[in-house]
C-alpha cells in the first residue's frame, strides 16, 4: 500500500512543531509497511492536490496568513476536487481558519478564506488571545477519546457546523466554547498545536486510515505500542483535571 501526502506551505505555516505532524503519519505508515511519502508546496509551486490521499496545512501568524491566502484561493477548485476524489485534510489553526469563509485579524485587516466551510474568524484585540494546553472529548471513526494540544489564537471562530470535539479544559472555538475545532468524514480542522499527532495517536491513525480509504477502501491498521504515547497525553490530562 502506498501513502501520499501533501504538506503544504512547510515554510511559512508551521507554529509550533506542527512539522511533527507529517513525521509521525510517515512513521506510523511505515511502522505497518505502508509505503509513505511526504511532498511540500508552497507559493507559486505547482501541485496536483486532488493526487494525493492527506492534505497538511500548519498554522501561522498573521503576517503568514496574508502572504498565502491568494496563492491558497487560487488553488480552490484544485482543493474542491481533492474534496471530491476521497483525499483526507488535516488543517492546524490558520490552516483552519483559512478554509472558512474570512479571517480579519487584530488589527481589522481581513483577508479572504477559501469558503469552502461556512464558518469564520474574527481576532479579539492584541491583548487578548486564547493560549495554552487544552483537551477535548471527540469521536472519530465510532473512537471516543480524549485528545490534548496546545492553542494560541487571537482569532475567534464562529458558526461552526460540526466541531472536532468538546472542550473538556481550555477555550476552543472562541473564550470559554463548549466546542473545538472543525471536522467532517473527510477534513480535521482545529487549534491544536503541539503538534497534535505526537500527543495523540489514535488521531494519527484515524487520519492514515481516512486517507487511505481513497484508494484502499476501508483498511483495519496493525496496533503499535504507543505506551509512552499514552502515558505523555494521560500526564497532560491529570493536569488539566480532564482524566
Ligand atoms: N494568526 C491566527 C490567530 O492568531 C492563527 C494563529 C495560529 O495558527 N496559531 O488566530
Amino acid at each position: 500500500m502506498k501513502l501520499k501526502i501533501l504538506w503544504m506551505y512547510h515554510d511559512l505555516m508551521d507554529l509550533y512543531g506542527d512539522k511533527g505532524n507529517a513525521e509521525v503519519l510517515r512513521v506510523r505508515a511505515q511502522k505497518r509497511n505502508i509505503e509513505c511519502t511526504v511532498d511540500t508546496c508552497t507559493l507559486g509551486q505547482k501541485a496536483d492536490i486532488a493526487d494525493y490521499d492527506l492534505f497538511f496545512m500548519g498554522g501561522g501568524a498573521d503576517h503568514e496568513q496574508s502572504l498565502i491566502y491568494e496563492d491558497l484561493i487560487a488553488r480552490k477548485q484544485n482543493i474542491i476536487d481533492a474534496m471530491h476524489s476521497g483525499t483526507a485534510f488535516l488543517l492546524i489553526c490558520g490552516g483552519y481558519q483559512l478554509f472558512g469563509q474570512y479571517y480579519r485579524d487584530q488589527d481589522g485587516k481581513t483577508i479572504d478564506g477559501l469558503g469552502i466551510f461556512d464558518y469564520y474568524t474574527e481576532s479579539t484585540d492584541r491583548d487578548h488571545r486564547c493560549i495554552g494546553n487544552i483537551a477535548v472529548e471527540t469521536t472519530m471513526d465510532g473512537k471516543t477519546f480524549k485528545a490534548v494540544g496546545f492553542e494560541n489564537h487571537g482569532g475567534q471562530t464562529k458558526n461552526v457546523s460540526t466541531p472536532f470535539g468538546r472542550v473538556l479544559s481550555g477555550q476552543g472555538n472562541t473564550f470559554g466554547n463548549e466546542y473545538e475545532g472543525f471536522m467532517n468524514g473527510q477534513v480535521l480542522a482545529t487549534y491544536m498545536h503541539g503538534p497534535l499527532l505526537p500527543k495523540n495517536p489514535m488521531i494519527a491513525d484515524a487520519l492514515i486510515a481516512r486517507a487511505l480509504k481513497k484508494n484502499y477502501g476501508h483498511v483495519e491498521l496493525a496496533p503499535i505500542d504507543d505506551t509512552l504515547e499514552n502515558k505523555a497525553r494521560e500526564t497532560m490530562l491529570k493536569r488539566l483535571k480532564a482524566l
